[in-house]
């Protein structure tokens, strides 16, 4: 079980996010990513190794949103992962992806190959080995049906077993990010016009003095 960062607001989200996740290194990790939602424009970075390679990735990437962009409000969410279900590579490092939203995700989903084979049928795709993926897609799977994100979002977790906390970012609510935790630590902070959240109290000190 390794690292979960996440933040909606006005500041420059690369910088915040990376650095959350520079706060989570000393608890060790294989690979790491971010995915940022600015309206309908949706980014995914990913990385195996060190966050410096993400970051570099990041860097390098003439789409990746500038500080100069800081004024509207955007929602991103990050992970460095200790693999349990899939080897350390890319494809299988977080967020993973649907159609339309990214997830990360903490700890695991024991009952992943029951759901991963009922979306299978469903005519889901999947790319990555991780038990992680399938809350993506059971997510878009009840978004889809019901549309509406709130209920589909409770609707996944009621099939979620196992000891987990998640961050779900959907281009169907650019503003918000959906949240969870079960047996598995997840942070809430308010700051000035932001929302924080860590699976650590490191990522946070200095930065809010409200946190759940
Ligand atoms: N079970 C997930 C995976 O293997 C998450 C691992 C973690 O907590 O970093 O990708």
């Amino acid at each position: 079980m390794c690292g979960i960062v996440g933040y909606i607001g006005k500041k420059d989200i690369n910088t915040i996010l990376l650095n959350g996740l520079k706060e989570l290194e000393y608890r060790g990790y294989d690979s790491a990513g971010i995915a940022i939602l600015e309206n309908d424009n949706l980014e995914v970075y990913k990385a195996l190794g060190k966050i410096k390679n993400l970051e570099e990735k990041i860097a390098s990437s003439s789409k990746t949103f500038s500080s100069t962009e800081a004024m509207h409000s955007k929602a991103g969410i990050g992970h460095t992962r200790w693999a349990t279900h899939g080897k350390p590579t890319e494809i299988n490092a977080h967020p993973h992806m649907g159609e339309y939203s990214y997830v990360v995700h903490n700890g695991i989903i024991e009952n992943y190959k029951e759901l991963k084979a009922e979306l299978e049928r469903a005519g889901h795709k999947f790319l990555s080995q991780t038990d992680t993926e399938v809350i993506v897609h059971l997510f878009e799977y009840y978004n889809n049906k019901l549309q509406d994100t709130k209920s589909a979002f409770k609707n996944t977790i009621k099939r979620l077993e196992g000891a987990y906390s998640i961050l779900l970012i959907t281009k169907e609510e650019s503003k918000k990010i959906f949240f969870f935790k079960h047996g598995s630590p997840l942070i809430i902070a308010k700051g000035d016009e932001e929302i924080l959240f860590s699976s650590s109290d490191a990522p946070l000190i200095g930065l809010v003095s409200q946190v759940v």
